[in-house]
C-alpha cells in the first residue's frame, strides 16, 4: 500500500475527530511527502531547522509545518517566517526568541511548552516549577508575538505501558494545572501533544489532542 493510502486508512480507522494528525515526515525526501499530500492530509512535521525550510520551500504552501524536535535559539528565525507550530519550546529563553522572531515577521507564532515526562535523562523539556516562575513574570506577559497552544511531551522510550501510561497521565495534568491557573481565558490553550507510532493509543485513551506519527504512515527511517 502506498503512503498516501496508508494516510487516508489510518486516519479513518486510528484517529478520532477530535485528534489532529501531525504526520512525521523527517527523514523523507519530498517527493514522498508529495504522495502522502495527495491523500488530502496537509500537517506535516520534521525536527531539523534546515529539512524543515528545504521541504517548505520545494512543496505546495498550504501544508501545515510543525517543528516538532529540539530548537537552537539561533536558527528560529529561518522558520519563523513560515512555521505554524513549535511543539518543543523548551525554555523562557527559547520562548523570548520565538516571541523576538515573531515580532520582526509581524505575526504571532503558535508554541506548545515541552515537558520532561520521561524516565531517561536524554530527552529534553520543562519542569513545572520553572514554567510557572516565568508564565507569572511581567517579562512573559509583554510577549505579544507568541501564542500559547498547549503542552508537548515525550513517553520513555519502551513497550511498557505501566511507564508510559503515568508519564501520558502527568503531562495531562500538567496541562489543566496550567489551563485553570494561567490561562483560563485563552482559548488556544488547548492541545496536548502526545504520541507517536509506537505509543499513539496509550496517548489518545489518556488525552492527546495531536499525536505525532512518523514510522507507521511513512515506513521505517534509514538514518
Ligand atoms: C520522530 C519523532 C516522532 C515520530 O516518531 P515515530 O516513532 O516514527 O512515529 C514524534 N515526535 C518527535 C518529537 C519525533 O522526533
Amino acid at each position: 500500500m502506498g503512503v498516501s493510502e496508508n494516510i487516508k486508512q489510518f486516519l479513518a480507522s486510528e484517529i478520532p475527530a477530535n485528534v489532529k494528525l501531525i504526520a512525521v515526515s523527517k527523514t523523507k525526501p519530498v517527493e514522498t511527502i508529495l504522495e502522502a499530500y495527495k491523500s488530502g492530509h496537509k500537517i506535516y512535521g520534521e525536527n531539523k531547522v534546515q529539512d524543515l525550510v528545504d521541504k517548505y520551500n520545494e512543496l505546495p504552501k498550504d501544508i501545515e509545518w510543525h517543528m516538532i524536535g529540539h530548537m537552537q535559539s539561533n536558527k528560529v528565525k529561518y522558520v519563523a517566517p513560515f512555521v505554524s507550530l513549535i511543539h518543543g519550546v523548551d525554555s523562557f529563553k527559547l520562548l523570548k526568541v520565538i516571541n523576538k522572531e515573531g515580532e520582526k515577521n509581524n505575526r504571532k507564532i503558535d508554541c506548545l511548552l515541552q515537558f520532561h515526562i520521561a524516565k531517561e535523562e536524554t530527552k529534553f523539556g520543562l519542569d513545572l516549577n520553572e514554567t510557572t516562575e516565568f508564565l507569572k513574570s511581567d517579562e512573559f506577559k509583554n510577549l505579544n508575538h507568541i501564542n500559547i497552544c498547549g503542552v508537548m511531551g515525550m513517553a520513555t522510550f519502551t513497550e511498557n505501558e505501566d511507564t508510559i501510561r503515568p508519564e501520558f497521565n502527568e503531562l495531562v495534568h500538567i496541562f489543566n494545572q496550567l489551563k485553570n491557573t494561567y490561562f483560563p481565558k485563552n482559548d488556544d490553550f488547548k492541545e496536548i501533544s502526545m504520541g507517536m507510532s509506537a505509543d499513539y493509543k496509550i496517548a489518545i485513551e489518556e488525552g492527546a489532542t495531536m499525536v505525532r506519527i512518523g514510522s507507521l504512515l511513512f515506513g521505517a527511517r534509514n538514518y
